[in-house]
């Protein structure tokens, strides 16, 4: 059963939403091959629908995966206590996650702030059991109930804009699985060189699959494990790692649910904030900061649903350090734009990048994005690709095209301020005041 219920969770942004279309399309398919429907219903509150169709199927039991946002999980709580007090047999699993984020612990008992810790921990600790084989058949009800039509849920559009998605994406379960043999038979061996890549195919691409379920992150972790006869290689091994922060997020958000608004260093609530939308956040939305690999990153955002993770640390920095925007606006724009937002990485990536999340790095590491575009896109072709006004530019002005020679870009007919624009601000001075902005409450506290 799938229920589409507003309550007590976060509205999902648009971009989610056409993913959550193309999924459940493949889901109704899916089991329509282990001859069994997919019951769906749509209505405020999950509670009374999830109970309504107990009592209409006659239901003694009820199983699902716990959700460990803080909204979702409490919400899911309360439902099963209710269930259980009307005498309904109720099973919860962790299979969103590979461990239960209340499981383990700092020696002095407390929950991990810092990544490489947690991660020696999880070595350590977690046991992650293989995933059971898929089912030859399914019992589903056996009589007519109301299915709701999956276009009743709205989750598309009225105007077509995610055209560009359909072309990038294909949205299923099977296509979860062909895309991670793909990678882990091409691109996991070079991963820990090539994930810093955007000008790459060298990173998975899960996670939008993992976002919504259509792949589990059991399966990765042993299709990666059992891909390597003789011990995992140096990039399988980067690649679990990586998988773990996902891991890491969840921990920190199940121990401090208020960071989805809140800055987790309370420090930051001093930092001059701007909480503004107008010029300056409108042409980082769009694209049209000036500097190429930012715009690159938000036009690729906003095409395909999906933004390096490289170009996302950078166009946050962007954001928060050199705009001073708080980070809650960027990770609201993420929110609705990508295809995979996941609550607990996106506010992890968000407040990592501000300087005021779980991390140990001091806030003056501040990206400067076009060293960073120089070293991990160093033939522009990230560029290129998303920002094609700038594609005849040679390689060594690809990332700073203001630094050009007039005839030159006279030569491939290039008007800075015209055809691309200038930058909206000087990166060294942002990055100044920045710094100011952050000694002022360093000071105070
Ligand atoms: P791969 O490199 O192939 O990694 C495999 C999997 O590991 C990913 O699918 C993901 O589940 C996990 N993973 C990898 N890197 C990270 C990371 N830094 N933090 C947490 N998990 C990670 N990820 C989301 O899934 N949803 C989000 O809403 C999201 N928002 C982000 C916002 C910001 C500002 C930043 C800096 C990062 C964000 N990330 C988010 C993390 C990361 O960018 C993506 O998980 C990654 O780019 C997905 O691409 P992939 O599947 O090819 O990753």
């Amino acid at each position: 059963m799938f229920i589409y219920a507003s309550d007590n969770v976060r509205e999902l942004g648009g971009a989610k939403k056409w993913w959550l279309h193309k999924s459940l399309l493949s889901l109704i398919e899916s089991l329509k091959s282990l001859g069994v429907k997919l019951i769906i219903r749509k209505g405020k509150d999950s509670s009374s629908v999830l109970k309504s169709l107990i009592s209409e199927v006659h239901a003694d039991s009820v199983y699902w995966n716990k959700r460990f946002d803080p909204l979702a999980k409490s919400r899911d709580e309360n439902i099963k206590k209710e269930l259980i007090s009307s005498g309904i047999n109720v099973e919860c699993f962790d299979g969103f996650l590979l461990h239960n984020p209340n499981s383990f612990f700092t020696a002095d008992g407390k929950p991990y702030g810092v990544f490489t810790p947690f991660w020696k921990k999880f070595q350590n600790e977690i046991v992650v059991s293989a995933p059971l084989p898929v089912p030859e058949r399914l019992q589903g009800v056996e009589f007519d109930v109301h299915l709701e039509r999956l276009e009743d849920l709205n989750l598309l559009p009225k105007i077509k804009w995610y055209a560009e998605m359909e072309n990038f994406w294909s949205v299923s379960e099977q296509d979860a699985q062909k895309r991670l043999n793909w990678f882990i038979s091409h691109a996991l061996d070079g991963y820990g060189e090539n994930r810093d890549r955007p000008d790459l195919d060298g990173t998975s691409l899960m996670s939008p699959y993992l976002a919504s379920g259509l792949i589990s992150p059991r399966q990765i972790w042993h299709s990666v494990v059992n891909s390597k006869k003789n011990g995992v290689s140096e990039g399988a091994e980067a690649f679990l790692r990586e998988l773990a922060w996902r891991e890491f997020s969840y921990h920190v958000l199940y121990h401090n649910p208020d960071m989805v608004n809140a800055n987790l260093k309370k420090e930051f609530d001093a930092f001059p904030w701007r909480w503004d939308k107008t010029d300056d956040y409108v042409k980082w939305t769009k694209g049209l900061t000036g500097i190429p690999i930012i715009d690159a990153g938000m036009r690729q955002l906003w095409k395909t649903g999906w933004m390096h993770n490289r170009v996302r640390m950078i166009v946050a920095s962007w954001l928060t350090k050199n705009l001073l925007i708080h980070w809650k606006i960027g990770e609201e724009w993420f929110w609705d734009t990508l295809v995979d937002a996941d609550i607990a990485n996106n506010v992890q990536g968000w407040q990592w990048t501000a300087g005021c999340g779980a991390d140990a790095a001091p806030y003056f590491r501040i990206f400067n994005p076009v060293l960073q575009s120089k070293k991990f896109d160093p033939k522009g072709m990230y560029i290129r690709k998303w920002v094609p006004e700038l594609a005849k530019l040679p390689d060594e002005y690809i990332h700073e095209p203001w630094n050009a020679p007039v005839y030159l870009l006279k030569m491939i007919g290039l008007e800075l301020g015209k055809d691309y624009p200038l930058p909206m601000a000087s990166i060294e001075e942002t990055r100044k005041r920045a710094l100011e902005a952050f000694e002022k409450i360093r000071r105070k506290n």
